[in-house]
């Protein structure tokens, strides 16, 4: 029965007890995916409508399904031993996709109402989903979901264009509609290296946090069967680079209008004396997003580059992170 499956990443499975895996990094947050094969036909989604991707891939992610029922009364035991601190729902847009989102968030709810990590106690469910209007929106916070994480992906409208298709207007003022009337209940995915400069992430980065919204950074990865399999991922250096944009803006050290860009837009200075010393804990290349989305492998090869690090980095790590921010590609 189609209603009583639900697809969790890899990772997941393994903390869960449903698979068997070796892993370098284990989620902290629980990842579903609901939906299947998506309408939408965004060139890099292994689950776009023209991708020819396994069904069960997600970025670079296996999505193995599972009975719903079983997954959540694990879900629930993981969250008692404190090996889970969230769970997010990664939504495709496929038939009957918001009711059946609305369904889980609630059987999510109900399975595991407590987590004493959290105050209030409460365990926190977030939905990485596209809604079409607000009253979805609104939808979605009344059935409990803690943040909803829009997947805008693209810095700028002529990348979106290209790369997602579909109005950048409306999906931005969707965005900047919720985050007003709803603060702090909303998240933003930007993924660099679809085609954008760095300044015009750095910008959207800003722009983004202005709203109050949470900033989720990720690195344009070729998954085999996309429109993009032939293109290259984001140089290390770059990434790092928005890396520490994203940390200087979302902790408010910096503004986008403090750094030095070059005339091709590539970021030259953060114009910010005490970087050395800020970005000595690694902090700013670990995983960004909600607290404890650590996504562990979801851009990287086991082998690297390691774009977000799952868990804190080692002082060698830290150190040639700091490097890279420096090379310049
Ligand atoms: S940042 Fe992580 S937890 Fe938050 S919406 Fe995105 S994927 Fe989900």
């Amino acid at each position: 029965m189609a209603l009583s499956r639900v697809n969790a990443s890899i990772g997941t499975a393994a903390v869960l007890g449903l698979a068997d895996v070796v892993m370098d990094a284990a989620p902290t947050t629980a990842y579903l995916m609901l939906g299947g094969r998506c309408v939408m036909d965004c060139a890099f989604c292994a689950q776009a409508r023209s991708s020819r991707a396994s069904a069960l891939k997600l970025s670079r992610v296996t999505w193995p399904e599972f009975d719903q029922a079983q997954t959540l009364a694990l879900l629930a035991q993981a969250v008692e031993r404190g090996d889970i601190r969230r769970c997010c729902l990664q939504v495709t847009v496929a038939d009957g996709y918001f009711q059946r989102t609305l369904q889980v968030i609630r059987a999510v709810r109900e399975t595991c109402p407590r987590y004493a990590g959290a105050s209030p106690p409460r365990f926190p469910v977030d939905a990485a989903i596209l809604p079409k209007d607000m009253a979805q929106v609104e939808e979605l916070l009344a059935a409990g979901v803690d943040h909803i994480g829009f997947g805008l992906d693209a810095a700028c409208e002529r990348v979106f264009q290209r790369i997602k298709g579909g109005s950048w207007a409306r999906s931005l003022a969707l965005i900047e509609e919720a985050a007003q009337r709803f603060p702090d209940r909303g998240a933003v995915h930007l993924i660099v290296g679809l085609g954008e400069t760095e300044r015009e992430m750095a910008e959207m980065i800003q722009r983004m946090h202005d709203l109050g919204l949470i900033v989720g950074l990720f690195a344009f990865t070729p998954v085999r069967g996309t429109r993009m399999e032939n293109v290259p991922p984001p140089s290390i250096s770059t990434y790092r680079r928005m890396q520490v944009a994203q940390y200087l803006i979302t902790n408010s050290l910096a503004c986008v209008g403090d750094f030095t860009f070059s005339p091709a837009s590539q970021l030259l200075s953060f114009n910010f004396p005490r970087l050395p010393e800020i970005l000595a804990d690694g902090v700013a290349f670990q995983t960004s997003g909600c607290p404890d989305c650590n996504r562990p492998f979801y851009n990287e090869r086991p082998g690297g580059p390691m774009y977000n690090y799952p868990k804190p980095l080692t002082s060698q790590q830290v150190e040639a992170a700091i490097e890279d921010v420096k090379r310049e590609t």
